[in-house]
């Protein structure tokens, strides 16, 4: 089984990789990002919730999203894979994903990493904002404060990876297509 962890600040470029590498690798993508938007779609009670949190560029607690990624985990015991993208973002999230994919007997295999620059994560999700509808993409203060959130809790989970050796990052500027590719020549060394 592959199972890859897609890592990187907000606009560095995961959910459009994730999209290519499910293509290719014929894996099952999931997003919590796009789990929470369909929930505050269908307004639920979570997804109600959630929103109040997003809106200012917050995280989700974790027993949130560690839940919806157990339900998604036993909703598809066929999948030859997963790409996990947005999710784990602390380290709480991240030891709860190993200890559910340690139950599967499938662990991580790598953990690909886009480095983006600061500059250009903010250029690109305001220009994002323009077209996706994503309120949280649209303000100045609230991407900002997506940053913040990703430099206090998300980044320590680059050591966390790095001290299992699965750590690897990719520069994350650049053409889709020659992402994608770096991207591959990783996965494939473990496919
Ligand atoms: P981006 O990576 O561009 O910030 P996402 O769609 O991954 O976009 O996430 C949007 C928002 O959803 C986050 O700012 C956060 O509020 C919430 N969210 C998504 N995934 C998680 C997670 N794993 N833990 C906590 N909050 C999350």
């Amino acid at each position: 089984m592959l199972n890859i962890v897609l890592f990187g600040p907000p606009g560095s470029g995961k959910g459009t990789q994730a999209q290519n590498i499910i293509e290719k690798y014929k894996l099952v993508h999931l997003s919590t990002g796009d789990m929470l938007r369909a929930e505050i779609a269908g307004q639920t009670e979570l997804g109600l919730e959630a929103k109040k949190l997003m809106d200012k560029g917050e995280l989700v607690p974790d027993s949130v999203v560690i839940g919806m990624i157990e339900n998604k985990l036993a909703g598809n015991k066929e999948a030859k894979g997963f790409v996990f993208d947005g999710f784990p973002r602390t380290v709480a999230q991240a030891s709860a994903l190993d200890d559910l994919l340690e139950k599967y007997g499938n662990p991580i295999k790598v953990v690909l990493s886009l480095v983006v620059s600061e500059e250009e994560l903010t250029r690109r999700i305001l220009e994002r904002g323009k077209t996706s509808g994503r309120a949280d993409d649209q303000n100045e203060s609230i991407v900002r404060n997506r940053v913040v959130e990703y430099r206090t809790k998300t980044e320590p989970l680059a050591s966390f990876y790095a001290a299992q050796s699965k750590l690897v990052n990719i520069a994350g500027e650049g053409s889709i297509e020659e992402i994608f590719a770096a991207l591959s020549a990783e996965i494939n060394k473990h496919s």
